[in-house]
């Protein structure tokens, strides 16, 4: 197009540059910021960070919301706490609402137990994650965290083509080959001329109960520096915290004190 600036996240026309066309949001739903939450691989805490800049963005007074993108191992209702099941306005989905007002939107909502498989393939898992974004009420929310698959696959790769992601924040956990997962993310990213905004090493380290040390059990990783070497400045760490990791599983994540992620989540807001 003539008139393109080359930046398709603030830019609503279809066009060739884009390549795959977004889809924009139900006519009840303003969408301020999106940000895509990706990991190399699951079990690194991916959702429990997605949980953490939800509730930090929700206790800075912004109006928070989270796409559990991750179809088949979903597992944001159960660190809010969600166990209710979706309801509808007569024609777009209703998001569950947490204490502080986050709205939430999970595969577990549709599901008649939580424990029942998710046995979809690929392009069926794409599908849903679409209907997320364009099928739920979402109202006005001014920052949407959306929880993606872990990895760098098929899936992860067509949830970034198909909504209008602002950025992409990194997890991962020091035991990870960290500079080959920034590598991946950094040439996804360039390939949907998306930005990474941020990084997070989860698990970065453990503070002895008895000495108060912070003990690096897999080394200090260079996580931080590798991004930066990309020009991204906005990294945090969060130490093993087996509080944390309790608030999780019992549904408390809103009732996190720590504030790991406070300043990390200011800059994205
Ligand atoms: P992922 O989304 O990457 O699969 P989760 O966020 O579901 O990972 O976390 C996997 C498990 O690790 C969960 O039981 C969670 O409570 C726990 N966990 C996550 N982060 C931490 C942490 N910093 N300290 C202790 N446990 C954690």
């Amino acid at each position: 197009m003539a008139d393109c600036e080359k930046n398709c996240s603030s830019c609503d026309k279809n066009c060739k540059e884009r390549g795959i066309p977004k889809e924009r949001p139900n006519e009840r739903s303003r969408i301020g910021k999106i940000y895509a939450v990706v990991s190399g691989k699951g079990g690194v805490g991916k959702s429990s960070v997605t949980s953490l800049l939800a509730v930090c963005a929700a206790k800075a007074g912004k109006r928070a919301a989270v796409l559990d993108a991750d179809i088949t191992g979903p597992s944001i209702p159960k660190a809010f706490g969600v166990t209710e099941k979706a309801t509808d306005d007569g024609k777009y989905i209703m998001p569950a609402v947490t204490k502080l007002g986050i709205k939430i939107m999970s595969v577990n909502m549709l599901l008649e137990s939580d424990d029942s498989p998710v046995v979809l393939r690929g392009p069926i898992i794409a599908g849903t994650v679409k209907q997320f974004f364009t099928d739920v009420n979402w109202g006005d929310v001014d920052c949407m965290f959306v929880d993606c698959p872990p990895g760098t696959g098929d899936v992860p790769l067509t949830v970034f083509q198909s909504l209008p992601i602002d950025g992409i924040i990194v997890v991962a956990s020091p035991q990870e080959l960290v500079a080959l997962i920034v590598e991946k993310a950094v040439k996804m990213a360039e390939m949907m001329n998306i930005p990474i905004v941020g990084g997070v090493e989860n698990m970065s380290y453990f503070i002895c109960d008895k000495c108060g040390e912070k003990h690096y059990l897999f080394g200090k990783s260079n996580f931080g520096q590798t991004l930066k070497a990309r020009g991204v400045n906005d990294f945090a760490t969060i130490p093993f915290d087996k509080a944390l990791a309790n608030l999780c599983d019992r549904g408390a994540i809103e009732d996190e004190t720590q504030g790991y992620l406070k300043d990390f989540t200011k800059k994205l807001l």
